[in-house]
């Protein structure tokens, strides 16, 4: 049976570092210090966690300080190209107004309609980028799930074959 947890030595086997247009290599670009794996980020991000209403890089994306690439947008919900794409289509949607959701493990009731929107809108961008074959979301979570920006995002992923278990 197989470890759910990947090896050190397969973590650096994966040697992300290596290819710049990498997740690793975006993530590192937010962070000072030089990173070793994904993993490595997404348990440095989670180290110290950032107060709830702290900003991300997301928030510089909403308020247009940096460019992205919008796909979609309506009063509550933003959608954008994921910078490190995973996929032929890899888009980001996030809630315009965190509210507390630094990530679904802090979801309350009051946050189901936006976690709704959120789903629905990926529904809608799905057909908008002609994905009739089929897709898939997710939504990294905390350390463990390799959780990286702290602003709940549903990642859309397409125009591959998507492969079952993910790693
Ligand atoms: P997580 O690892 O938190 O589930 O996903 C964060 C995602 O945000 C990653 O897929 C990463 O490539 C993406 N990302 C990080 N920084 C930026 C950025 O500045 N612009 C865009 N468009 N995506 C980003």
């Amino acid at each position: 049976m197989s470890s759910a947890r990947e090896s050190p030595d397969k973590a650096t086997a994966n040697n992300p570092l290596k290819h710049p247009n990498s997740r690793i290599a975006v993530l590192t670009s937010h962070f000072t210090a030089t990173m070793s794996s994904e993993k490595d980020a997404a348990l440095a991000a989670a180290a110290a966690p950032p107060p709830a209403d702290s900003p991300t890089i997301f928030d510089k994306i909403i308020n247009k300080e940096i460019p992205a690439k919008v796909v979609y947008e309506d009063d509550k919900v933003l959608a954008f190209r994921d910078i490190s794409p995973q996929a032929p289509t890899h888009i980001l949607l996030i809630p315009k107004i965190k509210d507390g959701l630094t990530g679904l493990s802090q979801a309350e009731e009051r946050h189901c309609e936006i976690l709704g929107q959120l789903l629905y809108a990926a529904k809608l961008v799905a057909k908008q980028e002609g994905l009739e074959d089929g897709f898939r979301v997710v939504i990294n979570d905390g350390p463990d799930g390799s959780q990286s920006v702290y602003h709940l995002h549903l990642h859309l992923l397409g125009g591959r074959q998507m492969n079952w278990p993910p790693g």
